[in-house]
C-alpha cells in the first residue's frame, strides 16, 4: 500500500480525470482536503437486508439480488429507462428505476447481488428506490464482507460529485485513512485533554468510520473546534502584530477642541457614548495602536462618538480620516459634522472659534479645482479631518500627521483598503470602524476577531419607535392606502421616502413608454448592499441572496424602477401637489449632493430612490418610508432602510409592499415586521443564508468561508469563544508558534486557501 501525507494529491489515489472531478465540483485536492470533506448524513443499518420492512422517505441502504431487469424506450425523451426489481432471501421485491438506462443496463442484470442505497419512494402500489448509488459483489466472499461491514458501521453518505458516487467516495476515504502513517494534530495535547477533545486521528476515524453505536457527531465536534482554533490563531496573531507596532500616542487636551465642542453639544451623550468615549481617549492616548469596531444600530449617535475621538486626535496635534463607502454618504458626513462643529470647523478663518480646525471632502467626481484644495488642506495639516470615498486611499493623497483613521460602513472595505489609509500615517494611526450592521457573536468573532469590540446598544433619548407593516401591493385598496398615509405625513409637513429595486429607465416616468428592463451597471459600486448574495453583476440592483428567487411566483414579473413609481407617485390624485423628486447611483454627483441636501432642508417632500439611501442618510422629518417590491430585499437591508425613518422626534412607519411573494420572502418580511431588534434579525439572517454570502466577497482576505462552523448557530457560539480563549492564550506564549510546528503548518495553509479564494474572486 502507498504510504500518504495529508499533503498528497488525490491523484495518488485515484485516477486523473476523477481527481479533476473531485477538485473541479468539491475543492478536493489532497487527501487532506478529503478527510475534511464530511458525510451529509449517516444511514443506520439494520434496514440491511429485509425489504418488507421499508417505509417511504426512509433513507435505507439494502442488500439484495436483482431478480429481474427491463429497459423499454421513454415515451417522451430520448434514451431508454430501467427498471430492475431486486428481491431478498424471503422473497420480498423493491423496484429500482434509472431514467437513463446507460450505463447501467449492462451491469444490473439477474442474479447479481449488492448493495443500493437510497430514498424509498413510491409508484403506485410499489415502492422503490430511484437512481440509487449501489455497488455489486463480485463473490460471494466479498458481499458476505460488506454485508458484515455494514451491519457493525454506521455508513455515511457523502454529497455526491458527478460520476464518483458516494460510496466510492466513502471507499476512497477509508483507503487515505489507511494509507496515512500519521495524522497532523493540530491542537496541543494539554489543550484537548483540558476541553475534552478527541485526537484528530480518532475524530476522523469517527465521521468517516463510525461503528454503530458510534457518535460521529463527537468527531465533527473535534472538527468545528480545529476550524475555530485555526482561525482564532490567525486572527490573536494578527492582533500580535498590530499590537507590536508603536503609534504616537494622543492624549487628550484639556481646555481642547474636544471640551468646546463637548461645552455645545445639544443634547446629552448616552451613557453609552460616554463610556465608548472614554474607552478610545484611553486608547488614543496609548503607544499601542487602536483597532477597534464600533457597533450600534442605525441612529445610535456612532458618528458623534467617532467625531469626539476625531477632535481628540486634532487636540493631540493630528489629523483624521473618515472612509465613507458612497458619494452620498461621504457629502452628508462632511455636511453633517460641519454643522455639528459650528464655529470650531471654521479654523483660521474669520469669525472662526480659537481653536477650530477645517474639514476638507475628497471624493472622486469632484471638480478638479475643489479637489485640489482639499488635497492640499490633507497633505499641509490645515484640515484636521478630511472626509471622502474611496479616493481617500489614492496614493497621491498625503496627511501631515494622520493621527486616527475611522472607517463607515467597514463591510464595504476590504481590509486591504484600511490597511492602504493606515499606510498614510507616519506611525500606523489609531483605527476605529464603524457598522451599523448589528453582527452576532458568532461573526464578530470570526471576521472581526482582530478587534476589540464596542456596542452601543441603547438609542438617544427622544428616539421614536418604527413601526413596520407588510403592505400586499395585488390589492388595489391597501395600495392606495399606503399613499394616502404618504400624503397625510406630507400634510402635516413630515417627509417620506419611497424605496424601489431598481433605477430603471428615465423614459419610465412618460406614462406608457416601453417597459424595457435597462441594466443599472454603472451605478457607484460601493452602493451594492453586503446583503446582496448575488454578484455585482447587476450593478445597483438588489438581490435577495436567499436563493429562494426561482420559486416565487414574483420572479419573472419586472421589478419597479425608480422612474416607473415616480410616474405612478405623479399620477396619484391622493399626491396632487406634493413635490417629489429622485435619487440613485446614476445621477452626477452634483445633483445627488444638490437632490440631498433639498431634501434635508425640506424642500422636497418624498424621495423616491434606490438603496443609495440605505447607508446613514439622516432626516429627521422624515417620518415614512415604502419599499417597492419588498421581497426583493435581504433582512438585514431592510432593516438598514427603515433605520432612515423615525430618526427626530416624529414616530416612523415603514411600508414593505410587495406583490405575488414566495413563501420564504412572505416569512421573511413578516419577521422584519416583528421586530425592531437588529441583532435578532441578522440571527435570523444568517440561519438563512449561506456563510460564504455572510463574509462574502466584500469581507476580502478575512477568513470567508467557514466549512464546518455554522455561524448563525448559537451551539457554535460557544466552540468558537472556546477556541478564541484557546488560541489567544497559546499565541501570547508563542507568537511564532515556534512550539506547534502542525498548528503553524494549518495557519499557513489556510491562510494560502484564503489567497487563493480572493484571487480567483479577483
Ligand atoms: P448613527 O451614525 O449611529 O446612525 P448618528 O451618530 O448619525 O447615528 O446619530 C443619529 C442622530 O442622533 C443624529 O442626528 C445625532 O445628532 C443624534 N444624536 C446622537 N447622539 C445623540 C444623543 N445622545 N442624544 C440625542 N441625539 C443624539
Ligand atoms: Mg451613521
Amino acid at each position: 500500500m502507498v504510504v500518504l501525507t495529508e499533503d498528497s494529491p488525490l491523484t495518488k489515489l485515484v485516477k486523473k480525470g476523477e481527481a479533476e472531478q473531485l477538485a473541479r465540483t468539491k475543492g478536493l485536492q489532497t487527501v487532506g482536503d478529503l478527510f475534511e470533506f464530511v458525510p451529509r448524513r449517516y444511514v443506520r443499518p439494520g434496514q440491511l437486508t429485509d425489504l418488507s420492512s421499508l417505509r417511504v422517505g426512509e433513507d435505507v441502504l439494502v442488500v439484495a439480488e436483482v431478480a429481474r431487469a427491463t429497459s423499454r424506450p421513454m415515451r417522451n425523451r430520448r434514451g431508454k429507462m430501467l427498471t430492475v426489481v431486486l428481491h431478498d432471501d424471503h422473497g420480498h421485491e423493491l423496484d429500482v428505476t434509472f431514467f437513463s438506462a446507460y450505463g447501467h443496463e449492462g451491469k444490473l442484470h439477474a442474479g447479481v447481488r449488492g448493495f443500493f442505497v437510497g430514498t424509498i419512494g413510491a409508484y403506485g402500489q410499489r415502492m422503490q428506490l430511484t437512481h440509487p448509488e449501489y455497488e455489486l459483489f463480485d463473490d460471494d466472499a466479498e458481499g458476505e464482507a460488506a454485508v458484515e461491514w455494514y451491519r457493525t458501521h454506521r455508513v455515511p453518505v457523502y454529497s455526491t460529485t458527478g460520476k464518483i458516487n458516494s460510496l466510492q467516495l466513502r471507499r476512497l476515504v477509508h483507503t487515505a485513512l489507511d494509507s496515512v502513517d500519521r495524522i497532523r494534530e493540530p491542537v496541543p495535547e494539554p489543550v484537548r485533554a483540558a476541553r475534552g477533545l478527541l485526537d484528530r486521528a480518532a475524530a476522523l476515524e469517527l465521521v468517516h468510520r463510525p461503528g454503530v453505536d458510534d457518535q460521529p457527531s463527537r468527531g465533527l465536534d473535534r472538527l468545528k473546534y480545529d476550524e475555530a482554533f485555526v482561525l482564532q490563531t490567525i486572527l490573536a496573531q494578527r492582533r500580535k502584530a498590530v499590537e507590536s507596532e508603536l503609534a504616537t500616542p494622543r492624549p487628550p487636551r484639556p481646555g481642547g477642541l474636544l471640551a468646546d465642542f463637548d461645552a455645545r453639544l445639544p443634547f446629552e451623550l448616552t451613557a453609552g457614548q460616554r463610556e465608548i468615549g472614554e474607552v478610545l481617549t484611553a486608547e488614543l492616548a496609548s503607544d499601542r495602536p487602536m483597532h477597534r469596531l464600533l457597533q450600534g444600530e442605525v441612529g445610535s449617535g456612532k458618528t458623534v462618538v467617532a467625531l469626539r475621538a476625531m477632535l481628540a486626535a486634532i487636540d493631540a496635534g493630528g489629523q483624521a480620516a473618515l472612509l465613507a463607502p458612497t458619494e452620498v454618504l461621504a457629502a452628508q458626513h462632511h455636511r453633517s459634522i460641519t454643522a455639528m462643529l459650528g464655529d470650531l470647523a471654521l479654523g483660521g478663518m474669520l469669525g472662526g472659534a480659537e481653536h477650530g480646525t477645517t474639514v476638507a471632502l475628497l471624493t472622486g467626481s469632484q471638480a478638479a479645482r475643489a479637489r485640489k484644495q482639499s488635497l492640499l488642506a490633507a497633505a499641509s495639516g490645515e484640515a484636521g479631518i478630511v472626509i471622502g470615498t474611496h479616493a481617500l486611499i489614492q496614493k497621491h493623497v498625503q496627511f501631515a500627521d494622520l493621527a486616527l483613521v475611522v472607517v463607515d460602513e467597514q463591510h464595504r472595505f476590504g481590509v486591504e483598503q484600511r490597511d492602504a489609509l493606515r499606510e498614510k500615517g507616519i506611525r500606523p494611526p489609531h483605527v476605529l470602524v464603524m457598522t451599523a450592521t448589528p453582527i452576532p457573536r458568532t461573526v464578530a468573532m470570526t471576521v472581526f476577531g482582530d478587534m476589540e469590540t464596542s456596542t452601543l446598544r441603547e438609542l438617544p433619548r427622544g428616539r421614536s419607535p418604527i413601526a413596520t407593516h407588510v403592505v400586499d401591493g395585488d390589492r388595489p385598496g391597501w395600495v392606495d392606502r399606503t399613499w394616502q398615509r404618504i400624503a397625510e405625513e406630507v400634510a402635516k409637513g413630515h417627509q417620506a421616502y419611497v424605496v424601489c429595486p431598481r433605477i430603471g429607465d428615465v423614459d419610465d416616468e412618460a406614462p406608457g413608454a416601453g417597459d424595457g428592463r435597462s441594466p443599472a451597471s454603472d451605478e457607484d459600486a460601493w452602493d451594492v448592499d453586503w446583503a446582496d448574495g448575488s454578484d455585482d453583476a447587476d450593478g445597483g440592483e438588489v438581490g435577495d441572496g436567499l436563493g429562494d428567487r426561482s420559486g416565487d411566483g414574483g420572479a419573472q414579473r419586472e421589478l419597479t424602477g425608480v422612474y416607473t413609481m415616480l410616474a405612478t407617485l405623479r399620477a396619484t390624485p391622493a399626491l396632487e401637489g406634493v413635490r417629489l423628486e429622485v435619487l440613485h447611483g446614476r445621477l452626477d454627483p452634483d445633483t445627488k449632493e444638490a437632490t440631498m441636501r433639498a431634501f434635508a432642508d425640506g424642500e422636497i417632500d418624498v424621495l423616491v430612490a434606490t438603496t443609495v439611501i440605505e447607508v446613514g442618510v439622516d432626516v429627521a422629518n422624515a417620518s415614512v418610508m415604502v419599499v417597492v417590491d419588498a421581497d426583493r430585499f435581504g433582512i438585514s437591508q431592510l432593516h438598514q432602510l427603515r433605520g432612515r425613518v423615525g430618526r427626530g422626534s416624529v414616530p416612523g412607519l415603514c411600508l414593505l409592499m410587495t406583490q405575488g411573494a414566495g413563501e420564504l420572502a412572505a416569512e421573511r418580511l413578516a419577521q422584519v415586521a416583528a421586530t425592531t431588534d437588529g441583532f435578532e434579525l441578522a440571527q435570523v439572517d444568517l440561519l438563512l443564508r449561506r456563510e460564504g454570502d455572510v463574509l462574502g466577497a466584500r469581507q476580502s482576505g478575512r477568513g470567508n468561508s467557514v466549512r464546518h462552523l455554522r455561524l448563525g448557530r448559537r451551539d457554535d457560539e460557544q466552540v468558537i469563544a472556546d477556541a478564541r480563549e484557546d488560541a489567544f492564550a497559546l499565541v501570547a506564549e508563542d507568537p511564532e508558534l515556534r512550539q506547534h510546528p502542525a498548528l503553524a503548518a494549518a495557519v499557513a495553509m489556510r491562510l494560502d486557501e484564503e489567497q487563493a479564494a480572493w484571487l480567483e474572486r479577483g
